[in-house]
Parts: structure tokens; C-alpha cells; sequence
């Protein structure tokens, strides 16, 4: 390896933390090069998905007549599946629905990835594809470069920016977190299903560019912790399931997560919706359900950690994963813009990174939802009781029949008495207002 063959900064990984992290730099004038295991940004990354788009219409103020979104959300739908029924709570604000439509955007990242990934460029950043990282190099415990494995194939960089995502094992090698197991992951699979537009329109009640995010609770998964969604694209569908790998593993079964998705994809209340397209792309991904417990160190000397990589997704009701990725990378980018000043890139002058993560939304966010999983995994009747008795009530109680009304309402609760612990169900639903919302 040649001295001559120093960058400045050396960013691992060209997915939205990296970017946002590359083009930053690139701003300001920094050197720096991307390098992404994908044949193309985008390439190897899937999402559900929505694209939070705060950030990037800061970056880019036409995003909106610019960027290759596939349809605004201007429709949300939050359900509970059980078992052939379902219950839903739909909204379609006035304001999701013009500019700035809430800024969220159903995307495909291969897109969407791309379309960045030149900005980054033009920007002054320079992108390698098809590199794959292997390990990062050490002096005297400080990173001081990355090798794709070959002796010859290394480059030396002040700085290093691992933007790796969920696979993190560039990020567990480097000793920054403990090892990852099924219980801080989980997995989703996902189908795109091609209609034609209007059978979408007609589908999901929506016209033009207009959109629809469903997310499915209760039983969608069966039972595990996790959930099921639908995303309108312009021409297809994403649907998909996401669960706790160790959930899934403990159901002790032959079910793939495929089995999951397909029985996902049978409930009376999917299938219509998925009836008769053609599925044209299936995908799976790892999504971090570290949580805000159980973070990773950011930084180290001469290296710092970004995005899914470092834990940053906010797993809990708002699936919000992009834009954490993106502010984690510019906060890294900008103690990089620091630290540069003084060139001294060491764990003391990079220890800024995590202040601006705590003072910003990443880790508020992270810590208000931090029991969010946990509490799950310890109440599960949250997920599946519950939901089934409250459908059956609302059965019981909108049936039509010629008993008396206040009969109606004495049976329901009569039967509610039998059938749970009513002090233990109002201290589930006081965690449940605590620790989920
Ligand atoms: C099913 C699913 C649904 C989701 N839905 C949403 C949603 O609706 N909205 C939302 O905001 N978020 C969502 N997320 C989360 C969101 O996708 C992530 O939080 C976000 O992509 C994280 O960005 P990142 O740049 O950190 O990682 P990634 O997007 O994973 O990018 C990492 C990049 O690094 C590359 N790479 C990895 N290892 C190496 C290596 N050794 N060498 C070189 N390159 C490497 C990868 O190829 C990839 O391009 C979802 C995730 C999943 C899986």
C-alpha cells in the first residue's frame, strides 16, 4: 500500500447515512470517496418503505419535481389483523396530502439511492461500486485505512465513516458493539406485486400521485413481534412481513419467512388487495432492533459510526429509518468538518459526533421509545389477546339482534370479567400508553 494512496475521508457504505455523510463533505470541500458493495447504490437495499424527506429537501429544494418517488403518502391506515377479522383506524389529512405532503414519499430505493448517489458525485465525492470491505486497518489502535482482503487493494484515509446498515459486521469486528444475535435483529421479507394503475386507484381509493401506507398489527405475523405493510407504488404494490428473528426462531417450526408472508398475503382482508398482479421483485433485509439500551460505540480513533450500522432506526410505531440515517451521516460529516481543522482525528476530537446525536432527534427518539420492543416482547396479550377481544366485542356489540342494548353491554362485560384479569389488563394498557406511544 503506497502512502499516495491517502484519501481524506473514506466512507463504507453508499446507502442514505453514507450519502447524506459523502455529500456533506464533498460541500464543504473535503476529499472523499464512497465504497459500496452493490453494483450500483441501491443495488443490494430494500426498505418498506417510506422516504422521510426532511432532510433530503434541504439538500435538494426541487426534490419534489426532481426525485424518483413513486407516490406521496397521503393516505395511512394502522390495522389489527386477527385471526379472519380486522379493525382499522384509516386518516387522510388535507395537509399529507399537498405540498409538502408530510414529507414522505413511497420510494424504491434502488431509485432513490441512485438519483442520490449522482448528486453525491456531482457534488465532488467520488464512488467506487462493487467493493466489498472486509476489514478496516489498524496503527497503534487507531483506523487508519480499509482493505477489500487482496494487499494491494487498500486504501489509507484520515478518517473512516462505516455506513454499512444492519449487517453491521465491519462494525462488530472494530470491537464497537457486542456481537449481534437473533435477538437484536430483525428480518422482513417483501414482494413488489405489478398492477396497472388504475386496479391500484381502485384497490386502495387513491387518484394521481396520491398514495397509501397500510400497516398491519396484531396476528399479521402470527403472533411474533412484528408487523405486516402494504406501500402503493405507482404501478405495484410492496408487501411485505418484518419480525424478531429470535421470535421467529422460538416458534420452533418449519415456517420460512416466506410461509409468514404468503399466510400474510392469504388473510381475507389482504388478498383482495393483492388478487390477480404478477410479482416481478422479491427481497429480504435485516432490520436493527438494538434499541436505545443497547447502542454501539459511534467513535473510535479514526473512525466513526452511522445510521443502521450504529442502531440509529426508530423501530417502534414510526418505522423511520431514512432520516435517521441521513442526519446520524451529516452529524458525522460535520465533526469530521471540525476535527479537520486542528487534523486531529482522534476519539477525543470526534467525541462531538455523539453530543450532536444526543442533542438531535436521533437519540431523543431513540430514548422516548426505548422500552418500545421490550415491553412488547414481555406483553405479548398486547399483540394477540387483547386485539382478539376487542374484536369480539365489537362484534357482540354492533350484532343486530331484538335483545335489550343494556342486556348487550352486561354480557360483554360479564364475559370480559371471565376471561381476563381486569387490574392486570389496565396495568398492560398504562405500560402500553407509557412505554409504546
Ligand atoms: C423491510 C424494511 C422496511 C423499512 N421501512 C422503512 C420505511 O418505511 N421508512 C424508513 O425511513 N426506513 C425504513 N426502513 C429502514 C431503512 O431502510 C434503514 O434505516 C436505512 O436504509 C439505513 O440506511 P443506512 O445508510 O444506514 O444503511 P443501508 O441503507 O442498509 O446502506 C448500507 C450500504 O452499505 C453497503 N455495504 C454494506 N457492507 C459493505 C461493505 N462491507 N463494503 C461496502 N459496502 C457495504 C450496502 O450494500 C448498502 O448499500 C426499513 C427497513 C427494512 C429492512
Amino acid at each position: 500500500m503506497k502512502q499516495s494512496d491517502k484519501i481524506e475521508v473514506i466512507v463504507v457504505g453508499a446507502g442514505p447515512a453514507g450519502l447524506a455523510c459523502a455529500y456533506t463533505l464533498a460541500k464543504a470541500g473535503v476529499e472523499v470517496l464512497v465504497l459500496e458493495r452493490g453494483e450500483h447504490p441501491g443495488a443490494k437495499n430494500m426498505f418498506g418503505g417510506i422516504f422521510f424527506s426532511s432532510i433530503m429537501e434541504k439538500f435538494f429544494p426541487d426534490f419534489l419535481s426532481d426525485a424518483p418517488w413513486e407516490r406521496f403518502v397521503g393516505k395511512r391506515k394502522f390495522a389489527l389483523l386477527t385471526g379472519d377479522s380486522e379493525m382499522t383506524f384509516e386518516m387522510s389529512p388535507s395537509t399529507f396530502n399537498r405540498p409538502p405532503f408530510n414529507h414522505s414519499f413511497i420510494a424504491k430505493r434502488g431509485q432513490m439511492d441512485q438519483w442520490f448517489a449522482k448528486k453525491v458525485e456531482e457534488a465532488g465525492a467520488s464512488i467506487i461500486p462493487n467493493y466489498c470491505v472486509r476489514d478496516f486497518l489498524y496503527e497503534h489502535g487507531k483506523v487508519v485505512g480499509i482493505t477489500s482482503g487482496g494487499d494491494d487493494d487498500s486504501f489509507l484515509a484520515d478518517c473512516i465513516v462505516c455506513a454499512e446498515g444492519a449487517n453491521s459486521l465491519l462494525t462488530e469486528r472494530a470491537g464497537m458493539r457486542e456481537k449481534i444475535g437473533p435477538d437484536y435483529r430483525s428480518i422482513a421479507v417483501k414482494e413488489n406485486i405489478r398492477f396497472t394503475q388504475s386496479v391500484i386507484e381502485d384497490r386502495f381509493g387513491v387518484t394521481g400521485q396520491q398514495g397509501a401506507a397500510y400497516e398491519y398489527f396484531g396476528s399479521s405475523v402470527k403472533g411474533l413481534l412484528g408487523n405486516g405493510f402494504i406501500y402503493t407504488n405507482r404501478d405495484s404494490i410492496s408487501v411485505g412481513v418484518g419480525f424478531s428473528i429470535n421470535d421467529f426462531i422460538n416458534l420452533g417450526n418449519k415456517k420460512t419467512p416466506n410461509d409468514i408472508l404468503d399466510e400474510f398475503k392469504a388473510h381475507p382482508s389482504i388478498a383482495p388487495l393483492v388478487r390477480g398482479g404478477e410479482t416481478v421483485e422479491y427481497m429480504a433485509h435485516m432490520i436493527p432492533s438494538d434499541g436505545y439500551t443497547r447502542l454501539p460505540k459511534f467513535y473510535r480513533d479514526g473512525l466513526l459510526i452511522v445510521g443502521d450500522a450504529a442502531g440509529l432506526i426508530n423501530a417502534s410505531f414510526f418505522h423511520e429509518g431514512v432520516n435517521l440515517a441521513m442526519a446520524s451521516g451529516i452529524a458525522a460529516a460535520e465533526t469530521i468538518i471540525e476535527a479537520r481543522k486542528q487534523k486531529d482525528y482522534s476519539s477525543e476530537n470526534l467525541s462531538c459526533y455523539e453530543d450532536k446525536l444526543n442533542a438531535s432527534f436521533i437519540l431523543q427518539d431513540l430514548k422516548n421509545s426505548k422500552n418500545f420492543l421490550g415491553f412488547l416482547k414481555t406483553h405479548k396479550a398486547i399483540i394477540n389477546e387483547y386485539p382478539a377481544m376487542m374484536n369480539d366485542i365489537l362484534v357482540e356489540y354492533f350484532t343486530v339482534s331484538e335483545k335489550p342494548k343494556t342486556m348487550i353491554k352486561k354480557e360483554i362485560f360479564n364475559r370480559v370479567r371471565k376471561t381476563v384479569n381486569i387490574p392486570k389488563m389496565a396495568g398492560d394498557m398504562w405500560g402500553a400508553w407509557s412505554n409504546l406511544i
